[in-house]
């Protein structure tokens, strides 16, 4: 086993958890609602769990569900202790770092080989996208909903896939610059 890292300063791992690439990442895994424990989580390290639940004032379960929507992509990891007195097995968890910037990491590479490839296939096109959930359309279908989302209800950004990929670009440059803070 590796030896274990320094832990960030508290100020650094907010600064982490304030990220928008991360923010969004993470709450794709566990929704808004679960956003809190996730930030307590980066805040505080290794937290037992009815101690977690005590924090965010919610029951233990859907702290567990939680839990075990990070857990399911191996962004946390657990330890375990024996309660003398009840002999019931107490759990407590961590955000497992290295696997979340390897996921980030992973997830921007393969949409950047993906739009590079389109770049290379179809050349400069202008493309509209919605500016809040990243909805991206051609001409065509940007005419037909008259320039807005149709989910968002919001305006379309006309933009070029050479923006987005330098978007991406910046993106992925962020997440390695937060990534140093734990080497
Ligand atoms: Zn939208």
């Amino acid at each position: 086993m590796p030896a274990r890292k320094r832990r960030p300063s508290r100020k650094k791992l907010l600064e982490v958890f304030e990220n928008e690439e991360i923010q969004d990442f993470l709450e794709r895994i566990v929704g808004r609602e679960g956003m809190e424990v996730v930030k307590i989580l980066f805040e505080k390290g290794l937290v037992n769990e009815f101690k977690l639940a005590e924090m965010v004032n919610k029951e233990i379960n859907d702290v567990r569900t939680i839990l075990y929507k990070l857990y399911a992509h191996r962004l946390v990891t657990f330890s375990r202790k024996r309660e003398r007195r009840r002999g019931w097995w107490i759990y407590s968890w961590e955000i497992n770092f290295d696997r979340l910037f390897h996921l980030l990491k992973r997830e921007k590479i393969k949409k950047l080989e993906m739009l590079r490839k389109r770049i290379a296939e179809e050349g400069s096109i202008q493309i509209f996208e919605c500016p809040k959930c990243e909805l991206r359309m051609g001409y065509e279908k940007a005419l037909e909903n008259l320039f807005t989302c149709p989910k968002c209800n919001v305006v379309l950004r006309e933009k070029s896939l050479e923006k987005i990929e330098k978007e991406l670009e910046e993106g992925l440059k962020r997440i390695e610059e937060l990534e140093r803070i734990f080497k």
